[in-house]
């Protein structure tokens, strides 16, 4: 389990899939689960999905495959690419950020967002955050012909130049960790739960446009009408020591439960979790000797609040694995935490009681 964890997160951190582009790590994705015999269907805005038929509820697991970057808004004369956010991207860390920009024809191309020479950096500009309409990327072409010319145009796709590697004591680190590595959890519970046998009828989604629009799974949640939805993904985790105030929740510390999220800028959505299955995920979680963090904080939000509003409601919670450094291009994981989420999810799935109360009234 772990292996496959290490190797899995990894391969899919070096694969470029910005939101609406997230075709080639669906591609990874598809080709591993029907290695297994599986069949998916992938709707038309791109999720990808498959059942694993049984008795009980209906229940919906997923995770988003996309990542969030930058599109080109304007090519300039001298072959500049000036470009628009897509997502929550932290300005104060894209001057000096190596990029990758895809071509049409599904060629990349590797640049870097330019920082003005600190050389010519005066007192009142080093401590100031540049808006991110002040900065370019350069591809080391000259003329906005010759970028052109590669199949570069207004709307390409530009993310952070992929970088996956290990650090000391089971650490992943690199970019898109979020969501990449929540990406692997639910391949490997599939591998997990594929033969039946389990306490419902499963259903498992990989997402498109979480980190866009947050609602690139309601499709998939229209068809499959869940009973009960896990969301997973990131939980943040706060023991470095700026994140001190911001709750509990430690890498290597095992898998968290998410008892509050909401959002108030921009969007305004949050999601409190059916006591019911807070209660059966924290049973889980104590017969199987898993330690279970929990999390409770304003500012992040996942597709899941939107999923929890289809049909009557469904029955929901948030899951995930702790990490660092959130956004940046080097967000960093605990593999442990990783194998501690999937075995959590597959007795989760196996032992799922068909008693299970869904009403909130007896
Ligand atoms: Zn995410």
């Amino acid at each position: 389990m772990k292996e496959n964890l290490i190797k899995d997160t990894l391969q899919l951190m070096k694969i470029p899939g910005l939101s609406g582009y997230e075709d080639r790590v669906r591609k990874y994705l598809k080709d591993e689960i029907e290695a297994l015999g599986l069949s998916t269907i992938t709707d038309k805005l791109g999720n990808l999905r498959l059942q694993i038929p049984g008795n009980g509820p209906c229940i919906m697991i997923f995770t988003h495959m996309d990542q969030l970057g930058l599109v080109v808004r304007r090519i300039d004369e001298d072959g500049f690419l000036w470009f628009e956010r897509l997502g929550g991207v932290p300005e104060k860390m894209l001057p000096g950020q190596p990029v990758l920009v895809s071509a049409r024809s599904g060629q990349d191309f590797e640049g870097v967002i330019g920082i003005k020479s600190h050389h010519a950096t005066g007192p009142n500009e080093k401590y100031t955050v540049n808006s991110y309409k002040d900065l370019y990327v350069d591809l080391g072409y000259g003329s906005k012909d010759a970028v052109k010319a590669l199949g570069i145009n207004i709307g390409s796709p530009i993310v952070y130049k992929p970088s996956a590697e290990m650090l000391a004591t089971d650490k992943i680190c690199g970019t898109s960790v979020d969501d990449r590595a929540g990406c692997a959890v639910l391949l490997e519970l599939i591998r997990h739960i594929k033969n039946g046998d389990n306490g419902g009828d499963i259903h498992i989604v990989f997402t498109v446009q979480e980190e866009f629009n947050l609602r690139g799974a309601l499709p998939a949640a229209q068809q499959i009408q869940p009973d009960i939805a896990l969301q997973i993904d990131l939980i943040l985790a706060s023991d470095t020591p700026d994140m001190k105030d911001f709750g509990e929740v430690k890498l290597g510390d095992g898998p968290a439960l998410s008892m509050f999220s909401f959002h108030g800028r921009g969007t305004l959505n949050g999601v409190i979790p059916h006591p019911e299955l807070v209660k059966y995920i924290e049973k889980t979680a104590d017969q199987q000797g898993i330690t279970l963090q929990k999390s409770a904080h304003i500012g992040a939000l996942t597709d899941l609040s939107y999923v929890q509003l289809v049909n009557e409601g469904v029955v929901c919670a948030d899951l995930g694995f702790p990490m660092r450094y959130s956004h940046s291009s080097y967000e960093m994981c605990d593999v442990n935490d990783l194998v501690g989420l999937t075995q959590l999810l597959v007795s989760f799935v196996k032992g799922f009681p068909a008693s299970f109360q869904l009403n909130r009234e007896e």
